[in-house]
């Protein structure tokens, strides 16, 4: 078999060296002589696991003391519903900033409960985030959703919005833990775990407490901070499991840099993508602003206008050469590239020079 590069969107690649760690503990948790798939999540060693992943958050971010950081079930998707039912309670009304499909569905499923403010003008052309000069926010709003990077579009903010002192709420699953961040900034953080912080099943929060015992009384146990923030993310038996690999991938992070050795990869990988976009004299094109283009997925297509017929065979060729899981999103088309943390820089230069060599096939 070929070695795989495998640039998925999400479940996505996981660092080799965490593979290692999780085939020696799979069948012996802790020196527990039993595997975490068959022990209790009330049990010491759990707990004190449950402890140091918060903790490895906590460092890797530089959290705050008067921050929570809770494991929620449900994904990113969940926390489209949490969100509200947590915060809107504050005025009733929320305000969106949409930028991509992922805040577009944010919005759409906080309109159940409460009234909703689109902050931009709608449009389903993602290419850019306007000027803040150009929002139309609520100074009443409960709070204000972002999303940090948008995964199907390649939309990533690169600076943190002035909310006016209404708390500002980011869906960070597809960039948390690329780049620094300043936690204080944010009244909320959320990110599902499957891109680059582990796999599928558990979600990050990160929520100031003054946010916390605003829930609306129909919100479920389940996706009630206060809740799960009293019970230190124990409230039921949690995802067990993708909470250990989130802790084993943080501490890998931990191990390579931290977030600002992740940054600094982040920044190489991209550059040498969208270089050769730039370089292609038209060939491969970006539709995203410069200034908005995401370090963690790269959307780009080939010919101008797009050819879908080279599209293909771009595709085609790339998995011969074991390069996987380039294609576009349904909703975009096209390619996309994502280089999230695990990604090596070698296995971007690999895709790089078969964008090269897959070109001069067609000039
Ligand atoms: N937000 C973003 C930015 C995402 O990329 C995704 C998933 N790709 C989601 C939310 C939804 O996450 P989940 O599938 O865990 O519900």
């Amino acid at each position: 078999m070929p070695k795989i590069y495998n640039f998925g969107a999400g479940p996505a690649k996981m660092p080799e060296e965490v593979y290692e760690i999780m085939r020696n503990e799979l069948t012996n948790f802790d020196g527990s002589g039993i595997s975490l798939l068959e022990t209790s999540h009330r049990t010491k060693a759990y707990m004190q696991f449950n402890t140091e992943v918060q903790n490895v958050v906590r460092r890797l971010l530089d959290v705050p003391a008067n921050y929570k950081i809770l494991f929620m079930a449900g994904g990113g998707t969940g926390e489209f519903a949490a969100v509200p039912l947590n915060l809107m309670s504050r005025t009733g009304t929320a305000d969106y900033v949409v930028t991509g499909d992922w805040s577009a569905k944010a919005a759409k499923e906080a309109k159940k409960y409460g009234k909703v403010n689109l902050v931009l003008p709608p449009t389903d052309r993602y290419v850019g985030i306007p000027d803040q000069s150009e929002w139309n926010l609520d100074p009443n709003a409960s709070y204000v959703h972002i999303c940090t990077n948008e995964t199907i579009h390649g939309v990533e903010f690169d600076f943190i919005p002035d909310t006016k002192g209404v708390p500002l709420v980011a869906d960070m699953s597809s960039n948390i833990m690329s780049k620094k961040v300043d936690v204080s900034k944010f009244g909320v953080i959320y990110a599902g775990a499957q891109k680059n912080i582990g796999t599928a099943g558990v979600c990050l929060v990160i929520v100031r407490e003054d946010l916390l015992n605003q829930a609306l009384p129909i919100c479920p146990s389940l996706f009630d901070w206060t809740a799960n923030a009293k019970a230190d993310s124990i409230l039921n038996t949690p995802p067990m499991f993708a909470i250990y690999v989130m802790g084993r991938v943080l501490q890998w992070v931990e191990r390579n840099g931290g977030v600002e050795g992740m940054a600094q990869l982040a920044a190489k990988k991209a550059s040498l993508i969208y270089g050769a976009v730039e370089e292609s004299n038209g060939f491969y094109s970006v539709p995203v602003a410069k200034n908005a283009r995401s370090k963690m997925n790269v959307p780009f297509r080939i010919g101008s206008p797009a050819n879908e017929d080279l599209e293909k065979e771009f595709l085609k060729g790339a998995e011969a050469l074991g390069l996987i899981q380039l294609k576009g999103h349904r909703n975009v088309g096209g390619i996309r590239a994502s280089i999230y943390n695990a990604v090596s820089i070698e296995e971007v230069e690999t895709l790089v020079k078969y964008m090269k060599d897959f070109q001069n096939l067609y000039v």
